[in-house]
């Protein structure tokens, strides 16, 4: 690395005297003076003959380590933009968090103006960050990202119309690599490099949230696809003629195991049945996947029923999945998720008796290891720390 680029301006003085050690075996091997506002910093490397073979002496030892690099953290900067929020952050290489905030994603007309906002909040938040750090990379996970074009392409939660060139435009504030990709996808090299997939080279990561999301990693390496938009499992059709979904067509896996397809089993559940249950009393509108867990721990036979009938949905088409990829594991992250063996136990029963034999007993379905609250941030960095190798 540079002087110019750790913010100093560089040697503007040498000397060959060091002052402080008078062995005829001890030469001089660099000694600078450097300019770094407000401070002026004299550094000397001696080797000397009698003591130790290398000794460094200098008037601000404080800052030598920043001076030589070697010290400085490297950090990649994790962006997760999503239609409500932006959250962001700095991560070390080891999937520690250095700092972290959120933004609101809407109130900017224009791209620019949100991009402009993004690179203010993330420099109000560098300036918190007490320890020397370097920034390698940036890892964005945002919806209908394309990895091979640094683009979002029409993106149905954002403002924003049409293909935007995200990296192109962050990449007028920032000198560094950036990537971007959907947030799922993060997820999975989130799960990949930080979680619970450390070592493995097939899983599939699946999000159950407002939408269904899912990643896939394939002998080691997250599946792009040839455009970029591969492993859209929550758009996988797995009741024909089923409910209509936002993509326009019927029956996705997602309008069976998002948030809101749990609600709308419920509801179908309260309407066909005498059950006298909780749940029947909460407006449609205040129905969250957490109060049917809720009701479901309390033993109310609706809440059990709809999350049988979900995780029914799932582990069938979950076992189709397996035949395409035969994954290791299968991890699952997410709301609807957070209802633990409620969702999970269906889910595995009915993908263990879906799947062909040869796959049977073999596929782990597992809770994501990811932080819940740290979880898109780290996946977003993860791309960028994936990418830098
Ligand atoms: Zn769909």
């Amino acid at each position: 690395m540079s002087d110019e680029r750790q913010g100093f301006g560089g040697p503007i003085g040498t000397s060959k005297r060091s002052g402080w050690c008078e062995g005829s075996s001890c030469s001089p091997l660099l000694s600078k003076t450097y300019q770094a506002h407000p401070v002026r910093l004299h550094i000397q490397i001696i080797i000397c003959g009698r003591n130790s073979p290398l000794v460094l002496s200098t008037n601000q030892i404080n800052l030598t380590n920043s001076l030589l690099t070697a010290k400085m953290k490297e950090v990649t900067i994790g962006i997760d933009i999503g239609g409500t929020n932006t959250k962001y952050g700095f991560v070390d290489r080891d999937g520690n968090l250095l700092g972290d905030s959120s933004m609101s994603t809407t109130g900017h007309e224009k791209i620019e103006e949100y991009i402009e906002a993004v690179v203010r909040a993330i420099a109000e938040l560098e300036s918190h960050i007490t320890e020397e750090i370097k920034l390698v990379g940036i890892g964005i996970g945002a919806p209908n990202a394309n990895y091979y074009t640094g683009t979002i392409e029409h993106a149905p939660n954002l403002r924003w119309k049409g293909v935007i060139p995200l990296v192109k435009l962050f990449q007028q504030h920032y000198d560094v690599p950036i990537t971007i990709t959907n947030d799922a996808n993060a997820a999975a090299i989130g799960e990949q490099i930080y979680g619970g997939a450390k070592g493995m080279d097939n899983f599939v990561i699946i999000t159950l949230g407002t939408g269904v999301g899912s990643g896939f990693i394939v002998n080691g390496q997250l599946v792009y696809g040839h455009d970029g938009f591969a492993g859209e499992f929550g758009h996988v059709i797995a009741v024909r003629g089923g409910r209509m979904c936002t993509c326009g067509r019927k029956g996705c896996v997602e309008t069976y195991a998002a948030a809101r397809g749990l609600v709308l089993t419920v509801q179908e559940e309260l309407a066909g049945s005498q059950f006298d249950s909780d749940l029947r009393h909460i407006h449609a509108e205040d129905l969250t996947p957490k109060l049917i867990f809720d009701a479901a721990e309390r033993g109310d036979e609706v809440a059990k029923s709809a999350f049988e009938y979900t995780g029914k949905v799932l582990g069938e088409s979950l076992a189709d999945l397996v035949a395409y990829f035969s994954p290791e594991a299968i991890f699952v992250f997410g709301g609807v998720a957070k209802a633990g063996k409620w969702i999970m136990d269906p889910t595995h029963r009915h993908m263990e008796a879906s799947m062909l034999p040869i796959y049977q007993n073999k596929v782990k379905l597992i809770p994501s290891h990811l932080p819940d609250s740290d979880a898109a941030i780290l996946g977003a960095s993860a791309l960028a720390w994936k990418e830098l190798g």
